[in-house]
């Protein structure tokens, strides 16, 4: 995930460049307090030593001496060639000034063994990093000799197996003051002490957080770290000091495979911490090459090819590093933040190397920073790599937060969709509801009106009725029935036809509607040519003056038939009334309404009768 744009990687790598010309400084004043001048420089020295080479070691001390005294000794060679374990004699003529005082002559480090003899061919101390150091004469991991006192004349034996390189010999660095040199002693292993410290504190405490936040990058920090550190650490005679005090040879094989496990930590470090395989998927696959090249360079070295293996993998150090420095500023490009510290990290690292080795080629001066460079370059670079790990936290948890609010966002939208979609559905399914209600109440209403006349029917009538006579019964109010039937209807049939037949039924039922004016009054088809009629709160008087005048309403109808003729139709009704109360019922009432219809039929038709109902226990009259 690149995240935001940087703003841009030049302001960083002008900082490290700063940081590392700062760490190059030589500090001149204040490296000369710190380090006086030695009373012999290497130079002075070589201007007193007479040499004399012993390929194969078989020359006694005495013999050695002798031979020196007589001038078969010559200067220091310039270049010496590969060849397997060699050894030379030196002759040392010391100045007057170096009788009064206890004396150290430092030596260059990468003898094996170096031996001091007296004039009578005895052994007066050892240093060279093949020596125990309880054999040592300072006990330090520093190769120094410290020179018996009074003795103008030293004899030395130098040591060393050179294989597989060129090396330009050196032997005597410089003759100083015994209580100088115990001071930066002291200093060098304070700040050794100071260096491990800081390694392992920032181990411990990532460690810690690999353990806690089960972030694998933590992991091989803290790989890396430890195994980076040791190495100094080891270079520093610690590991001589404190834990193999007799197998000087351990810190050469220590530092081997404390180099190839850095190397190859470290490449997993830079793969997680800036997400290569992701990312930057080549660079990726070149650091997995290095890491390849550094377990084959260690198998080469377990095989026996020393020399070759440990330059291989001093090569693939430096390889790697740079190209930290070439991933870490494209991830930086990319605008990867933590991408800064790592830079950083990288050039401290760079250069302090850089200072370390420059001054163990002569190349810088054998000032504090440059024979400290390595250690202040690594220190930094882990503390350095520290921040960028405390940065990442801090993008990844700025990351983790944006994505929430995307999510959370992106939630939010979606629950919106589907409440609108909902709503639009439960909208849909109203209105389909309402479609169906209306559809049942016209079904309904189809169910209780007339095809024919459009008036209700029968069932509705008697529904209206029952509902009529409870209400009226509540009220203690009258109700009243009509029956109307068509005077000689089946002759008008006969004479004008069915379908005027219908529509004089039309013509009646319409005619009948509109004298229901009130809300209760209900005008209903009966039977064939037969119509009923409710009126709620109308008494039986009233009604049959209705009925009358309904009667003489359809009896003024104009009707024509379908061959032109016009023609008229009669009624005749039947009403009956009562207030409901017990002992009576709806069909009491409809009833009595049929006889007097009967009796108005038998009385001559087109007029109306009427007749109370009768009690159930009673007997109707006719
Ligand atoms: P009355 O005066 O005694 O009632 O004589 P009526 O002929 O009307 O009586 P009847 O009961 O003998 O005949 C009823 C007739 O009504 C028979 C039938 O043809 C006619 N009718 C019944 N329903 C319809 C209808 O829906 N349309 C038509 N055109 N005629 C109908
Ligand atoms: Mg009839
Ligand atoms: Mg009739």
């Amino acid at each position: 995930m690149p995240v935001r744009r940087s703003p841009s990687a030049l302001p960083y790598l002008l900082l490290a460049t700063l940081a590392a010309l700062a760490t190059l400084a030589p500090m001149p004043a204040r490296t000369q307090a710190l380090d006086p001048a030695p009373l012999l420089d290497d130079a002075a020295l070589d201007a007193r030593v007479e040499i004399l080479a012993d390929p194969d070691g078989s020359l006694a001390p005495l013999a050695a001496l002798q031979r020196l005294r007589d001038g078969h000794g010559g200067p220091p060679p310039a270049l010496e060639r590969r060849g397997g374990l060699r050894h030379w004699w030196l002759r040392l003529t010391l100045p007057e000034a170096a009788s009064g005082q206890a004396m150290v002559l430092r030596v260059a480090r990468y003898w094996q063994e170096v031996v001091l003899f007296d004039s009578a061919g005895a052994v007066r101390g050892r240093a060279g990093s093949a020596v125990p150091l309880a054999a040592r004469s300072l006990g330090a991991d520093v190769p120094v000799l410290l020179l018996p006192p009074g003795q103008a004349e030293l004899l030395l034996r130098f040591s060393a197996r050179f294989d597989g390189y060129l090396a330009p010999l050196r032997f005597l660095d410089a003759l100083e003051e015994e209580r100088g040199f115990q001071q930066r002693l002291r200093r060098f292993e304070l700040l050794n002490g100071i260096y491990a410290g800081v390694i392992l504190a920032l181990a411990a405490f990532n460690l810690f957080l690999a353990i806690s936040l089960r972030d694998r990058v933590y992991a091989w920090y803290v790989l890396y770290a430890l195994s980076f550190g040791a190495i100094w650490i080891v270079r520093a005679g610690i590991g001589l000091q404190l834990a193999w005090p007799a197998w000087p040879g351990w810190n050469s094989l220590a530092s081997f495979f404390l180099i190839a496990l850095a190397i190859a930590s470290g490449n997993r470090f830079v793969q997680v911490f800036l997400d290569l395989p992701r990312t930057a998927p080549r660079a990726h696959q070149a650091l997995h090459g290095v890491s390849v090249l550094v377990l084959l360079t260690v198998l080469a070295g377990l095989a026996g090819f020393w020399q070759p293996a440990t330059t291989a993998l001093a090569l693939l150090a430096l390889l790697s590093s740079l190209a930290y420095f070439g991933i870490g500023l494209r991830a930086l490009q990319r605008g990867y933040l933590p991408a800064r510290f790592f830079l950083l990290a990288c050039s401290a690292l760079i250069f302090g190397v850089i200072a370390y080795v420059g001054a163990w080629w002569g190349l810088l001066p054998t000032v504090f920073v440059t024979i400290y460079g390595a250690q202040i370059g690594s220190a930094l670079e882990v503390l350095l790599l520290a921040f960028a790990l405390g940065d990442r936290i801090n993008l990844l948890k700025r990351e983790k937060l944006a994505a929430e609010s995307r999510l959370r966002g992106a939630l939010e939208v979606e629950v919106g969709a589907r409440t609108a979609e909902l709503a639009e559905r439960s909208h849909q399914v109203e209105q389909a509801n309402a479609r169906l209600r209306e559809a049942n109440t016209r079904l309904q209403a189809m169910s209780r009106i007339d095809g024919l006349t459009g008036v209700a029917n029968r069932r509705r009538f008697e529904e209206h009725l029952d509902q009529e006579w409870r209400r009226m019964l509540r009220a203690g109010r009258p109700l009243s029935v009509l029956l109307f039937d068509a005077d000689r209807f089946k002759d008008l049939n006969d004479r004008h036809g069915h379908l005027a037949g219908d529509e004089a039924l039309r013509r009646i039922a319409a005619c009948l509607a509109a004298g229901a004016r009130r809300p209760g009054d209900l005008v209903a088809r009966f039977g064939g040519e037969e119509f009923a009629m409710v009126l709620p709160d109308t008494d039986v008087g009233a009604a049959q003056a209705r009925a009358d005048a309904l009667r003489e309403r359809v009896s003024t109808l104009q009707l024509v038939d379908h061959a032109g003729r016009s023609f008229s139709v009669a009624v005749s009704a039947g009403v009956s009334g009562v207030t409901p109360g017990p002992g009576l019922d709806p069909q009491d009432l409809l009833h009595a309404a049929d006889l007097a219809l009967y009796a108005a039929k038998r009385a001559g038709r087109n007029r109306v009768h009427a007749r109370a109902p009768a009690r159930r226990t009673g007997e109707a009259a006719d």
